[in-house]
């Protein structure tokens, strides 16, 4: 049997080329989406290229979707070796601390971080009995206290306090997670993806989808000597 493959927000974007790439990789992917429509759009896109993708409706809002998700990957594989938390928002009534929009930065931790973590509780049981399970969150520079705490970074003036506060947590979630399961083969990381031309930039960002697959997927096809508890983008580790 393929290896099992769960992308969330994979119906488009830096997602569905994580799909694609894990398809080509040999998965049998369960290509995850809010919009029904929308995920068997993209699942039969990835059929036409002979790849296994099936599409799965999955909302980090409802529970519901979250459940039955877990449910009908267990009936039909038993097993998820692969978790890609790929599905997040930003919104744009999000800003910096003094200003922001409190209802703007409740909405994103909801999806980012809450949202995630219940789809990650939902799947791990799953994850359990695969023989070497990955989970790979899509965090994001923005989410380093580190970089944020440099006012010569880059990117120091993308003072979201929403947004950057769900990808800190996030990583929070991957440094406590992969300590939990620090015993079992399962391995954690956190990725940031790079600024990837997607509609959550209005395709601004300077990378192809393909660069910000590579470093997810490189992630989820982990060796067993490879990683856990650790934060990288292409080129290494970023820090915390
Ligand atoms: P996109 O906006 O292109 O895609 C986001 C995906 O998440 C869509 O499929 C969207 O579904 C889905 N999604 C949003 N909310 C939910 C929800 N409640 N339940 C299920 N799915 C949901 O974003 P990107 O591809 O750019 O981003 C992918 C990941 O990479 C995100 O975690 C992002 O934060 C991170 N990232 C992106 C960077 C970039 O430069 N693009 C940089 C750093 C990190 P729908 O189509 O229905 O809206």
């Amino acid at each position: 049997m393929n290896k099992i493959g769960l992308v969330t927000g994979a119906n488009k974007g830096i997602g569905f080329e994580i799909a694609r790439q894990l398809g080509k990789a040999g998965f049998t992917v369960f290509v995850g989406a809010r919009n029904a429509a929308l995920g068997e759009e993209a699942a039969a896109n990835l059929l036409a290229e002979k790849l296994e993708a099936r599409s799965i409706e999955l909302d980090l809002g409802r529970q519901e979707t979250i459940t039955s998700a877990a449910s009908a990957i267990k009936s039909f594989a038993g097993h998820l070796d692969v978790l890609v938390n790929n599905a997040a928002i930003a919104d744009p009534a999000d800003g910096p601390p003094s200003t922001v929009d409190i209802t703007a930065v409740e909405r994103i931790m909801q999806t980012n971080f809450f949202g995630t973590l219940r789809v990650t509780q939902a799947m791990l049981p799953l994850l359990r009995e695969a023989p070497a399970g990955r989970v790979v969150n899509l965090s994001s520079g923005l989410g380093s206290l580190t970089l944020n705490g440099d006012p010569k970074w880059d990117f120091a003036g993308f003072k979201l306090l929403g947004y950057n506060t769900s990808k800190a947590a996030l990583n929070m979630l991957t440094i406590q997670l992969a300590y939990e399961l620090r015993d079992t083969p399962i391995k954690v990381n956190a990725v940031n993806p790079g600024y990837t031309a997607t509609d959550m930039n209005q395709k601004q960002g300077t990378q192809s989808v393909e660069e910000g697959a590579a470093e997810p997927v490189r992630l989820a096809l982990l060796p067993a000597d490879g990683p856990t508890g650790g934060f990288f983008e292409t080129g290494g580790l970023l820090p915390w």
